[in-house]
Parts: structure tokens; C-alpha cells; sequence
């Protein structure tokens, strides 16, 4: 028999919920995840490399890979390395279809680095956009939902500055060289958007090679940008 309470339940576990997002099992904190989950979500220890927000093990505040390739934004920030628990849920929430984690992670990111780090310094915060027929596909874009609710949690304006005009094959088997040149032309940003002197934090779920957000920040400074940072859950 139906139960007709069930609306107002479902409603109370999406605001409170009971059970941990990520096991399932153990009673959550105010992140929505049991501390056992937490304590295995392992951030990287700073300090941490302005290019890609990875750690750091010389005396310079580049890492060697962003050393010879530097970055056209100025500053990033990566809480996780794309491995274990980070990686799973990362993935859960990009092809799983767990799109609560899109709510914990961004409340992980704020409870690292609180609303003040950033409020006074951007305007906007911004996804990296999916090309029309893979979020058709997907349904959702992770970006996109990761960065609503850091807008809605820092209280900054969300804007959907860029789309993906282009369709790209995947990147990973290709050289740098190659991903840099296939992704020069896939995106832009919307005629109606007015970005000059103004700043975007940009927002990926996963910072591997960095080609995709270089080729975002390309676009946003050509567009008048004159600060582009980038935030990502993990560093691939
Ligand atoms: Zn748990
Ligand atoms: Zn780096």
C-alpha cells in the first residue's frame, strides 16, 4: 500500500539525511558523510602548487609539471588526488549518477577553504561546459552541478559563461600537443556575457592534464577576464 507519508520522509532525508551518502551504512555528520568515510576522504597536504593545487616537493611553489607547462590562470585549487575514495566518488557522481555527491563534495571544498578565500576575489564561478549531446546523454553535467552548489555555498553568482561548440574525440590517448590543438576551437563563451575586467573561479570535477580548463581560461581572458582561477575536486 502506498504510504503517504513518503513525499514529507523523502524530503527530510534529502535536507537531514540518516544514513551516510557515500557507504550507506553509518550515521552522517553536517557533510552528509559518516566519519569513517571522512577520515578516508585524504586531502593533499600542503603546500600545494599554484598551477594544479597538487603537492608540492621543492622549494619553489611550482610543481615540475606545471614548470614546463605553465598555466594561463593564476591560481588553482585541488582538495583531493584523483585516487581511492575521492576517485570513487568522483566517478560516482560523473557516470554513476549519484548526483548528492555533487552536495558532499562541494560542502568537503567548503569546509577546507571557507567563503571568505574567495568572495572578495571573483565575481563568478563557472563550470567547464559539456558539449549539448554528452550532458543530453548524461543527463546532468558534474561540473555544472558542482558549481551551483559552491555558488549557492560562497554565495557567489553562478554563471554559465562558456559553451562546448565542439565535439571532441577522448583526450587520453593523445599527446599534449595534439589535446592542446584538438580543444583550441571547442569552446566559447556566450555572446550576451559581458566579462571584461571581471574575475571567474573556473570549476572542473577532475584536473588531469589541465588542457580542457587551459583552453577554458583561453577563452575567458580573450573575452576580457582580466582573473581566472580554477577549482577542481581532485588532481588526476
Ligand atoms: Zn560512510
Ligand atoms: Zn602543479
Amino acid at each position: 500500500m502506498f504510504d503517504f507519508n513518503f513525499p514529507n520522509k523523502l524530503i527530510k532525508e534529502l535536507i537531514f539525511p540518516s544514513i551516510c551518502g557515500v557507504c550507506l551504512k553509518n550515521k552522517p555528520n553536517h557533510i552528509g558523510i559518516c566519519e569513517e568515510c571522512h577520515s578516508n576522504m585524504l586531502e593533499i597536504p600542503p603546500p600545494n602548487c599554484v598551477g594544479c593545487g597538487g603537492a608540492l616537493d621543492g622549494v619553489i611553489d611550482l610543481c615540475q609539471e606545471c614548470l614546463h607547462n605553465p598555466r594561463p590562470w593564476e591560481k588553482a585549487y585541488s582538495l583531493y588526488e584523483f585516487k581511492s575514495l575521492p576517485r570513487q566518488t568522483i566517478l560516482g557522481l560523473k557516470y554513476g549518477g549519484n548526483i548528492l555527491y555533487a552536495n558532499i563534495l562541494s560542502k568537503l571544498i567548503v569546509a577546507k577553504w571557507p567563503a571568505s578565500k574567495f568572495v572578495d576575489h571573483y565575481d563568478f564561478i563557472a563550470p567547464v561546459p559539456l558539449h549539448w549531446f554528452k550532458k543530453m546523454q548524461r543527463g546532468y553535467n558534474q561540473s555544472e552541478l558542482i558549481a551551483r552548489e559552491l555558488s549557492e555555498l560562497y554565495c557567489l553568482t553562478y554563471l554559465n559563461a562558456l559553451s562546448r561548440i565542439k565535439w571532441t574525440q577522448s583526450q587520453t590517448s593523445l599527446t599534449r600537443r595534439k589535446r592542446r590543438k584538438n580543444l583550441k576551437q571547442a569552446f566559447e563563451v556566450k555572446q550576451s556575457i559581458n566579462l571584461t575586467s571581471k574575475s571567474v573561479l573556473l570549476i572542473d570535477d577532475v584536473l588531469t592534464t589541465g588542457s580542457t580548463l587551459a583552453a577554458c581560461t583561453d577563452k575567458l581572458i580573450a573575452a576580457g577576464c582580466d582573473y581566472v582561477g580554477v577549482l577542481t575536486i581532485a588532481r588526476g
